[in-house]
């Protein structure tokens, strides 16, 4: 029976619970409104797999693993007291055996709390901060539990039935208390005392979770519930038609969506994205855990006075950007969008578009962007490439080839529209991708076609800095001509291009089925249209390109292409699919210079080279010109080399001699 007395502490608690939790909601809604989401289904088996599950928490396993004794050492005893209190008396079979869970699993949860004080406190890897709420959420919890299982013992204590024998370690406790010769009115008032300690803890908890780290056990949930459901490596739309628009991107924090806001408030600064980041691995400025905390305490600051602001139907005084003062500009411009951060951080936190959104401000609003981006973004409009290369000698490195260009051949019935992009149309190095690219497809019988100097840039690197003008401008240019040309399926060797005209171009009202060439090669290899009988006997390490592997989930194609060719000692780098590092070049960083920290690339060649690899095969032209420059950087080439898939498969196609040397220098 609840007592009046006790009533009064838990609707305290309620009230200061339910009040800190309107605050963080109102919080959220200073941000834009969005859609409603739908595909609820999908969401609720995610929310089970990750909350429940802790799917993304186990992929580090000892910290992922701890959460979990703590996760389920806090619910589940709290599930049963709810059903015994207040709902029914289980029968012996059932209880018994649930006494023993119940055990063990407090046992494990104080272990766990034990645990995650040492290795926040004494092990102190760099990743985690330390705060005061840190440490009083672990305390509070570890008294909890501490003070629930003293009170089970002592009930034990006074028992002696069946139940006894099924909980172990209430039962040790309970003999060291009878051991210690308490007697029964002794046990009476402690256990009174204990029950109160306990209880006020529980209340003080509720009450302590809006306020503190403690927050994350509402909002993690809320937010992978809500998390993006578009292709991963999308970007959000941005209407520059749209004439009510004051402004583009987001310079203030209150420009940020209604979700992105809520992401702020997910979380648990665990660190994880961090360690994951290459920017930040490499000493740059930039740590993902760091710019959402950063904004997150923004939000705190500024959200209330615009709340009030907002009610009093004023305008808040004008506040300084975000960019300059929350964020520092070398921080923002760090990232090279490899998306690790996002695949790595349990609860969904989506930290690309907002760093896109902050440099869309700084590019369109602005113009404050790395001094390099300005001759790329001439390039892009001028030629429609970043270097600002002749457009009419796109098509150059056909030269003798046997491709045809469909202007040439408009009325030809082609299965594909090759679409070559930039990089492996201007650069020496690449261009002898594309050559090898052609060639196979030749040996196949394949009808296929380029556009020659119709083709322009697919529009990625002006997107991924911000300029969405520019990117626009680019994609709709090709747009027209696929619609010209009746274009139905797209070939492409390049996962940013693959991503862009697969996932971004039907935000512009066009879609066609895009193949990158792995998956084409291995539906070839497995058709048996192509028969690899070379043997190349090298050691070979595979490099996952963040857009083909993190964005597009194209894992496996590359691995069962380079798997079916013979005398090929395939070896995984340590950094693999998800884990695997960006070469540095993603993000815009192709066409800027890195003048702090180490290089990406040699940090990923670093740990590439650890499987003592010959070759380093990939599926990327960024990361093809990026392995190339660190590989001449060590003064290796003499005992590496950087392939395209597509250039080894042609080697095991048509043998070794027929490779065209290759260029030592970019020509880029
Ligand atoms: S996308 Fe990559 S570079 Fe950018 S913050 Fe995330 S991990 Fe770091
Ligand atoms: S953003 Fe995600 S991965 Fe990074 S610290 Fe926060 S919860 Fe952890």
């Amino acid at each position: 029976m609840i007592k009046t007395f006790d009533l009064f502490f838990i609707l305290i608690s309620l009230m200061a619970f339910i009040r800190g939790m309107n605050r963080r909601f109102r919080l959220w809604r200073i941000g834009k409104s969005i859609e409603p989401t739908g595909k609820m289904g999908s969401r609720l088996k995610t929310l089970l797999v990750e909350g429940i599950a802790h799917r993304r928490i186990l992929q580090d396993f000892y910290p992922g693993l701890l959460h979990l004794f703590l996760f389920f050492g806090f619910l589940i005893p709290l599930f049963v007291i709810i059903i015994t209190q207040f709902m029914f008396t289980l029968p012996p079979w059932i209880a018994l055996p649930l006494s023993l869970v119940l055990d063990l699993i407090a046992l494990t949860a104080i272990a766990g709390v034990i645990l995650i004080f040492f290795r926040r406190y004494v092990s102190r890897p760099s990743r985690l901060d330390n705060r005061a709420d840190d440490l009083s959420a672990i305390i509070l919890i570890l008294f909890i539990l501490v003070t629930g299982i003293f009170l089970e013992s002592l009930r034990l204590s006074v028992i002696s039935n069946d139940v006894q024998s099924w909980a172990p370690v209430g039962k040790a406790l309970a003999s060291l208390l009878n051991g210690a010769g308490l007697n029964l009115n002794t046990k009476g008032v402690l256990a009174m005392v204990v029950f109160r300690i306990h209880f006020f803890l529980i209340l003080a908890f509720l009450a302590y979770i809006p306020y503190s780290k403690l927050f994350h056990i509402i909002s993690a949930p809320i937010n992978i519930l809500f998390r993006s459901i578009e292709p991963k490596g999308i970007l959000s739309h941005l209407d520059l038609e749209d004439e009510k628009a004051e402004s583009f991107g987001v310079t203030k924090i209150e420009e940020f969506t209604v979700k992105q806001l809520m992401d702020l408030d997910a979380c648990t600064r665990c660190g994880r994205c961090q360690d994951h980041c290459p920017a930040h691995l490499t000493e740059k400025p930039l740590s993902p855990k760091k710019i959402i905390n950063d904004l997150k305490n923004h939000m705190s600051q500024r959200g209330p006075q615009l709340i009030k602001a907002r009610k009093k139907g004023s305008e808040l005084e004008e506040v300084p950007p975000l960019v300059g003062h929350v964020i520092q500009e070398d921080e923002l411009w760090a990232c090279t969008t490899c998306r690790s951060c996002m695949e790595h951080c349990p609860v969904y936190i989506e930290h690309i578009d907002k760093i896109v959104d902050m440099r869309r401000h700084q590019v369109l609003m602005e113009s404050k962007f790395p001094e390099e981006l300005t001759a790329a973004f001439k390039g892009l409009e001028t030629h429609s490439n970043p270097w600002g290369m002749g457009r009419d000698s796109r098509a150059d490195w056909v030269e003798e080839l046997d491709v045809p260009i469909l202007s040439e051949n408009p009325a030809e019935d082609i299965e594909f529209l090759l679409f070559v992009g930039c990089i492996r149309s201007y650069d020496d190095r690449n261009k002898k991708v594309t050559e090898s690219m052609t060639k196979i497809l030749n040996h196949l019988g394949i009808k296929f076609a380029i556009l020659g100097i119709e083709e322009g840039c697919c529009g990625d690197p002006a997107r991924r800095v911000g300029n969405e003008y520019l990117y626009q401008i680019l994609a709709q240019a090709n747009i027209d001509t696929f619609k010209r040309y009746k274009i139905k399926k797209i070939l492409t060797t390049c996962p940013h291009c693959y991503n862009t005209l697969m996932v971004e171009y039907p935000q512009l009202g066009f879609s066609c089925d895009v193949v990158h060439h792995t998956v084409f090669l291995q539906e070839a290899i497995q058709n048996s249209r192509i028969k690899l009988d070379t043997p190349l006997n090298k050691k070979l390490t595979y490099h996952d390109p963040c857009y083909l592997g993190r964005h597009s989930g194209i894992y496996e194609s590359p691995r069962d292409v380079l798997k079916s060719i013979r005398s090929l000692d395939f070896r995984e780098a340590v950094h693999s699919r998800i884990d695997s590092l960006c070469c540095g070049a993603g993000g815009g960083w192709m066409w800027m210079d890195e003048k702090i920290g180490k290089r990406v690339n040699i940090h990923r060649l670093e740990d590439v080279l650890t499987t003592h690899p010959e070759w380093i095969a990939t599926a990327c032209p960024f990361c093809v010109t990026m392995f190339d420059d660190a590989i001449k950087d060590k003064g290796m080439e003499d005992k590496l080399k950087i392939w395209d898939i597509a250039e080894i498969v042609e080697q095991a196609l048509f043998g070794e001699k027929k490779r065209a040397s290759i260029p030592s220098e970019s020509s880029t």
